[in-house]
């Protein structure tokens, strides 16, 4: 089946053009040779060092005597990873003094992390239209049909949309309302009670929807212990945290529906879309470049997992070059689909989302909660290791487990981590997300 066309813009504006241009040309390149993709992210990393060289204090120093005519990708492990400490703290110095006209209105990120210590990205206009080009070339990848219901259930700091009502909106909102005469958009707060949240979905009955991945599968589960018909629903998406297969596969068990994910943080955007054939990812190469580096800051081989580092090509006003974003991942070689975009197999959270074992080893643990929900039926849970002796496991219940079903839970815990420790049950009446909004399965408090 050929891919949708480009839509032009609906709404004309010059950032609408930008947009349309940019998509235009990534309709093209996601076709091009690895070559190719290559040589045009070296042209434009080119661009970006001589950039920053010249109006960033910071990479003033570290470039000058990098001769950038002679510089190649291979070359980027030559220059320092940029931490989110550093990030955070040296702002100022990594910040260049100016940037391209071209690349508009200036722009300001922020993300306050999992940790809580928020850091503040410069960006322009620029940086916006990428990110816009990229959410709808997800929309074309995966031809949905945006004259159909879209609902949204997400995390807001603020106590928005809460249930029953929600919000309704007359269109899907900017880009695609731009670029789309779409149907009618539903939002509600992730915040709101699993069983409400169920509720308004059957209410609102759209055809796409789109949450957390910790919040999909709380609300697969209860559209299960209902037995809810959506028959409306013919895709789900998820965004914001990690995602594990186990999600799937749950997806597909309750709904009989495809789960689509993308990756993408607050500091870069989007940095990964599932691919329209496949359950891995393609890198948005165009605009940024990863490298997945193992404890000594060497490559890793494709199949082997490490921690990922983004370039972003875009970002003129504070370079984020080499950027540590935190998260572990795991590169793959090319794709049946076509394209030479290259291939992110995984992504596999942080490293505070590993469990530590007494021999040292380390790994990022499989928690068997499928077989654990069949014992009791609980609303949200989480891991916490406090020790290499001690984990915890926080649970929120409708009603209290009683002696042998935590036995069993306890067993089933010690099966799937393999972990020689204790393991403790606490009775909670919610468990709070973090800053950010991401909730996180599993958390190790060890350094
Ligand atoms: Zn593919």
């Amino acid at each position: 089946m050929p891919l949708p066309a480009v839509p032009a813009p609906l709404k004309k504006s010059h950032a609408n053009r930008v947009i349309h241009q940019l998509l235009l040309q990534m309709e093209s390149s996601q076709w091009w040779s690895a070559a190719r993709i290559q040589r045009y992210q070296l042209k434009q990393l080119r661009q970006l060092l001589a950039w920053a060289g010249q109006y960033s204090p910071h990479y003033r120093n570290v470039l000058q005597d990098i001769d950038l005519a002679q510089f190649e990708l291979s070359d980027l492990q030559r220059l320092p990873v940029l931490s989110r400490e550093q990030l955070r703290s040296q702002r100022q110095q990594l910040r260049c003094t100016q940037y391209p006209e071209t690349h508009g209105a200036a722009d300001e990120m922020m993300t306050s992390g999992s940790t809580g210590s928020p850091v503040v990205v410069d960006s322009t206009a620029q940086v916006a239209a990428i990110w816009s080009a990229i959410s709808l070339r997800d929309h074309l990848w995966h031809r949905r049909d945006a004259s159909l219901r879209n609902a949204s259930i997400r995390w807001r700091v603020e106590n928005i949309g809460m249930a029953p009502e929600g919000l309704e909106f007359p269109g899907w909102g900017a880009p695609f309302s731009d670029f789309y005469q779409t149907g009618p958009g539903y939002f509600l707060n992730s915040s709101s009670d699993v069983r409400d949240q169920a509720s308004w979905l059957q209410r609102t009955n759209p055809q796409y929807l789109i949450s957390h991945p910790s919040n999909l599968r709380a609300l697969l589960q209860e559209i299960r212990k209902r037995s809810i018909k959506l028959p409306a629903l013919i895709e789900l998406r998820t965004v914001g945290e990690a995602l594990d297969n186990d999600l799937r596969q749950l997806a597909d068990e309750v709904l009989g529906l495809p789960l689509v994910d993308c990756y993408s943080c607050q500091e870069v955007g989007y940095i990964a879309l599932q691919c329209p054939d496949h359950r891995h990812y393609h890198l948005q190469a165009e605009h940024l470049i990863m490298e997945v580096l193992d404890e000594n800051n060497q490559a890793c081989e494709p199949g082997q997992s490490g921690r990922i580092v983004l370039t972003s090509l875009g970002n003129y006003h504070l370079p984020l070059i080499r950027y540590d974003i935190g998260d572990y991942g795991e590169l793959a070689e090319g794709c049946s689909c076509g394209r030479s975009l290259p291939v992110l197999r995984r992504i596999q959270g942080r490293v505070r989302n590993m469990l530590s074992l007494p021999d040292g080893s380390k790994r990022w643990p499989n928690l068997g909660f499928r077989e654990i929900m069949s014992i009791a039926d609980i609303r949200q849970f989480q891991l916490q290791q406090h020790s290499l002796q001690r984990i915890e496991l926080k649970l929120v219940l409708a009603t209290a487990l009683d002696a042998g079903q935590e036995q069993k839970i306890r067993d089933i815990l010690s099966r799937y981590l393999r972990f020689p420790g204790a393991i403790d049950i606490s009775y909670h009446d919610s468990l709070p997300r973090s800053a950010s909004g991401k909730f996180e399965d599993f958390v190790s408090l060890l350094d």
